[in-house]
């Protein structure tokens, strides 16, 4: 995938995972590309790009198969994409079925829905001025479940975009983002939909996993869908009808103040509603979720949803006169205005208030079972195994194993680097072996500034590591961690020109480099890089595009050779203050 790719891609360049299905391997590439392989030997036997365009889209998700027919969506909510889950055939790629998340231009029959026009007719009532011009967002990045037992295919969609809805006149629920929508497996026909977040303003993707499973609820058995999306709710729906059963936040949230019981639709705080205050608001969840992409886990024999768990607020803030571009995020927000302070009092307070949990959340009950408070957030996706036990990998660097039903620590590995996914078990000749990816990245280290460092080893060592009972392995020593010291050049702009490079650097740099200039360790931190002391060799970067082969393209359709020069002020001025914030 070329490097390039990065440009449009919302939160590093990341994968979850592969389908198998006869002798294929498939496997989404970030670029777009559906690709299968021979299982045996690797060899590609068909390529295709399935995304609308290689400017808005990516595909970050694992395929999945669906009665014979890989299904895949895309992601892109953040840019200009119109969110969407397909079907293809195994053998050819040909495309079977695709369901838009979003209706299309109403002049144009909605984009020509077929067996979903009803479904779009309904769903434009509900958006207000020209929302397909941006896409509108949607996006299907994750968590696609097929039931047998009501040959439905449930997914879960991304949020509406821009984040700002004045950013583009947006009014309304906005469907079908931020919502779980089931589908007929065979002809991708509209089943029905349930929207957990209305009126999306928070960045709050509803593509966690869902899980379906029968639950005693009441005394009655239930097949139903559990899902703890990153608005801070557990839901339960019934898996046939979609029926609300029940939401219940499992974090601290502010963004609504109550969930009707019988429709589960949220009531939001006015507060919440930035664009209309013309305020700053600190959300919690915040954008990066409760829960993002990282695997929940359900025992049938604890009757517990296990769930890897953020406690991280986010600031949001309608930008002024705010207009689309071509080129990085078109969230509609203003970055610069809540970046975080070189203050030592306002960030220590901010890092106390980040944290992170494994949380055992009893379904029936809905309430929690049992918790573990973690160093930070966005940590592991968590494995249940019929043996009592969860494991799950931390973002300072443990693989641990606690016991499933009362969630005492049994066993942890040091694994030198963070970990961000899922262990997996297997058995060979009935010896059985637990496996994980460790590797450090995703968006809370790339985008989070200051509180990166928070979750503890932001060193990124990739790794497959295998276990098993018995076994002696041992991993070779650390490499020690980085440590750089602060050299700016003085600053030698004007205020005018820092707060104007700030801004920019909030709406095109910030989502890579991290918030207010720091970096969470794997993307180059600018404060540090020495090309902060030529304002040529800037320009070169950020508007000859002179590093597009490591990812770093121009950025001259939006920004001017004198931006380039109040960018590179801002981040001397930013370097400075954090100097001086060390020596105190
Ligand atoms: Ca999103």
């Amino acid at each position: 995938v070329p490097r390039e790719t990065l440009v449009r891609t919302c939160c590093d360049a990341v994968n979850r995972g592969v389908a198998l299905y006869g002798d294929k391997l498939f496997v989404a590439a970030l670029d777009g590309r559906l690709i299968a392989l021979d299982q045996m030997t690797g060899k590609v036997i068909w390529s295709k790009v399935t995304v609308p365009n290689q400017t808005d889209y990516t595909i970050t998700g694992a395929p999945r198969i669906v009665k014979g027919r890989v299904l895949i969506g895309a992601a892109g909510s953040e840019y200009k994409a119109r969110g969407y889950l397909a079907a293809y055939d195994p053998e050819t790629g040909k495309e079977v079925w695709r369901f838009n998340t979003v209706p299309g231009n109403p002049a144009k029959g909605f984009g020509v829905e077929g067996v979903n026009k009803a479904a779009h007719e309904a769903a434009a009532k509900t958006w207000g001025n020209k929302w397909w011009t941006l896409g509108g967002g949607g996006t299907v990045w994750d968590s696609i479940t097929y039931d047998p037992e009501t040959n439905l295919v449930l997914f879960g969609t991304g949020n509406a975009e821009p984040w700002n809805p004045a950013a583009n006149g947006r009014e309304g629920d906005s469907l079908y983002t931020s919502s779980i929508v089931a589908v007929n497996a065979d002809t991708g026909q509209y089943a029905w939909h349930f929207q957990e977040t209305p009126e999306d303003r928070w960045d709050f993707d509803s593509d966690q996993q869902i899980t379906i499973a029968d639950v005693m609820i009441g005394g009655e058995k239930r097949h139903v869908a559990m899902h703890a999306p990153k608005n801070g709710h557990v839901y339960v729906l019934d898996v046939k009808t979609g029926k609300f059963l029940s939401a219940t936040p499992w974090v601290p949230v502010n963004w609504a103040t109550k969930i009707d019981p019988e429709t589960g639709r949220p009531t939001i705080n006015p507060d919440a509603q930035y664009e209309k205050t013309g305020k700053p608001f600190v959300s919690l969840p915040g954008a990066v979720g409760a829960h993002s992409w990282q695997p929940q886990s359900y025992s049938p024999k604890t009757g517990y949803l296990y769930i890897p768990t953020n406690l991280a607020a986010f600031p949001y803030m309608a930008a002024a006169g705010w207009k689309p571009t071509d080129i990085g995020f078109q969230t509609g927000l203003d970055g610069y205005a809540v970046a975080m302070p070189a203050d030592a009092k306002v960030q220590a307070g901010a890092k106390a208030a980040t944290t992170g949990q494994l949380v055992a959340w009893d379904v029936a009950n809905r309430k929690p079972a049992w918790k573990v408070d973690l160093k930070g957030p966005s940590n592991g996706g968590v494995l249940s195994t019929a043996g009592n036990l969860v494991f799950q990998g931390t973002a300072s660097g443990e693989f641990v194993a606690y016991t499933a039903n009362r969630g005492e620590r049994l066993w942890s590995f040091p694994a030198q680097t963070g970990i961000i996914a899922a262990p997996m078990t297997y058995a060979i000749d009935g010896e059985q072996y637990v496996a994980i990816m460790v590797g450090w990245g995703g968006v809370w280290d790339i985008a989070t500034g200051v509180l990166a460092d928070k979750a503890g080893t932001t060193r990124n060592i990739s790794r497959l590591l295998v276990f098993k009972l018995g076994a002696k392995g041992q991993l070779p020593e650390a490499p020690p961690m980085n440590q750089m010291v602060l050299d700016p050049p003085p600053f030698t702009g004007t205020t005018a020109q820092a707060t104007k490079g700030g801004q920019l650097y909030g709406r095109y740099c910030s989502v890579c480099h991290g918030d207010a200039a720091v970096s969470g360790g794997l993307n180059p931190d600018l404060r540090h890089s020495a090309i902060i002391n030529s304002a040529d060799a800037l320009k070169a970067v950020v508007i000859g595009g002179q590093l597009h082969e490591l990812g770093m393209v121009s950025f001259k359709s939006a920004l001017k050779p004198a931006d380039a020069e109040a960018i590179r002020m801002y981040l001397i001025k930013r370097a400075n203050e954090d100097k001086a914030l060390a020596s105190r």
